[in-house]
């Protein structure tokens, strides 16, 4: 057990946050030779008032909080979760299967669920996530019309009730086949009306252009965005995001289009893969990759495993100027029996999956600045005056400490006041979790 690194301030209405390193694509000053931002922070009021490149001690009277060079980033945002499944535990309920097999196994399951029981795990993730740093999320919610009417009642209720600690946006979720059936549309387009947003599930269905165009050309009316899980597998034949793409284009979708998964891409020929990319990018959209959830079921081979690895090409459509995420998705449940609501240990995963360089430092903005944008979120996670005083610290130093393989220790701050939230118990789950924030 390591020891807490550093301490609160004494008034946290304004003091020196001094002597922290910060990824340069979260801050406009210019990086040390290490490639670092050294900065000072100047908290008041819960925002931060300035920036200071780090040289010496400024000249503000203020309580100065000596970081020794600690990491400091925005808090984090997680573009693509499941709450309402996460933590029913997985493994003595779901077989060791594929992508269909998961999603057979989840219709069983639901049968057994709460309005209770509901509600326990999705404030046991959340109160993770808020522990983590994290302050906001979208979450998917399964629909279909014999859904259990408590499961909007309880995910709604809980949103606002978390307004201020995590932001959470709900995004209504169904295969796009439903989508024929008028009953169904008016029912998922009132839930989308409330919400915002409006999600579909593409994987090998037929004529997603027919499909997909009047539910574009209702979203773009009402003025809601999109989220598709889409291509979730390793078989080049799956098109579902040049689907996206030309209906987005063809449509003139006005929205904010977010297209998770994408593994098929890793599948295509370099240059198909390109062709689909550039135009998904010539139509607006934004792009997230679930490493965890597609380690867990594609390929999944008990006897023979390792073979194929799946995930969305992050290098190539960061290199294309893609805002590509990367997010938590499935969380002990049966599309992944892994996991926890830390995006910085799903940067860990996926710079490693990915092959991404010096992660903290130049790829941090996947679950900063890059999710809030295609969150939409007011403030995009950019370190500078102005800005609410939502920070991360780490103890590491550079990206060398902090490992990526394990927590680094790590103090959360929200405007401006160091919190003391602590990770919940999993025994939690078996009488319900009390909001302590
Ligand atoms: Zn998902």
């Amino acid at each position: 057990m390591r020891k807490t690194f550093l301490h609160s301030p004494t008034d946290p209405s304004r003091y020196l946050l001094a002597n922290v390193a910060i990824p340069p694509a979260l801050c406009a000053l210019q990086p040390s030779t290490d490639g670092w931002c050294h900065a000072d922070i100047l908290v008041e009021n819960g925002n931060i008032k300035n920036v200071f490149p780090h040289s010496g001690p400024p000249a503000v009277a203020a309580e100065r909080i000596d970081a020794g060079g600690s990491i400091l980033i925005s808090a984090m945002v997680d573009c693509h979760t499941h709450l309402d499944k996460a933590h029913v535990a997985a493994f003595q309920d779901f077989p060791p299967g594929d992508l269909l097999s998961a999603i057979a196994a989840t219709v069983d399951n639901k049968n057994t669920w709460t309005a209770e029981s509901l509600r326990n795990r999705v404030e046991f993730s959340l109160k993770s996530a808020y522990a983590y740093g994290v302050r906001a999320m979208r979450s998917h919610v399964d629909f279909t019309v014999d859904s259990p009417d408590f499961v909007w009642k309880v995910m709604t209720d809980i949103r606002n009730e978390w307004r201020g600690l995590v932001e959470l946006q709900l995004s209504p979720l169904s295969g796009i086949n439903n989508f024929q059936d008028p009953e169904f549309c008016r029912s998922i387009y009132d839930l989308a009306d409330r919400n915002g947003r409006l999600g579909a599930f593409l994987y090998d269905q037929q004529n997603l252009v027919t499909q997909l165009t009047p539910v574009f050309e209702k979203a773009g009316a009402e003025g809601w965005d999109l989220d598709f899980h889409v291509d979730e597998g390793l078989d080049p034949s799956l098109n579902g995001l040049a689907a996206v793409a030309q209906v987005a284009h063809d449509t003139k979708f006005p929205g904010t289009v977010l297209c998770g998964h994408c593994v098929a891409l890793s599948a295509y020929s370099p240059d198909r893969r390109d062709r689909t990319i550039i135009s998904a990018l010539q139509a607006g959209l934004h792009f997230v990759a679930l490493p965890t959830s597609n380690l867990y079921l594609q390929s999944r081979d008990p006897e023979n495993s390792p073979t194929q690895r799946g995930m969305a090409p992050v290098a190539r459509l960061a290199s294309l100027n893609a805002t590509v995420s990367l997010a938590a998705d499935n969380v002990r449940d049966g599309f992944c029996a892994f996991g926890d609501f830390d995006p910085m240990a799903v940067l860990g995963l996926g710079a490693q999956v990915a092959h991404l360089h010096e992660p903290a430092r130049d790829w941090c903005a996947l679950i900063t600045t890059n999710p809030a944008a295609s969150l939409n979120l007011e403030w995009m996670g950019n370190i500078e005056a102005g800005a609410p005083a939502d920070l991360v610290l780490f103890a590491a130093r550079n990206g060398g400490e902090m490992n990526m393989s394990h927590g680094a220790e790590r103090r959360v701050i929200r405007n401006g006041e160091w919190i003391k939230a602590q990770l919940p118990a999993f025994r939690d789950l078996d009488e319900g979790v009390k909001i302590d924030a």
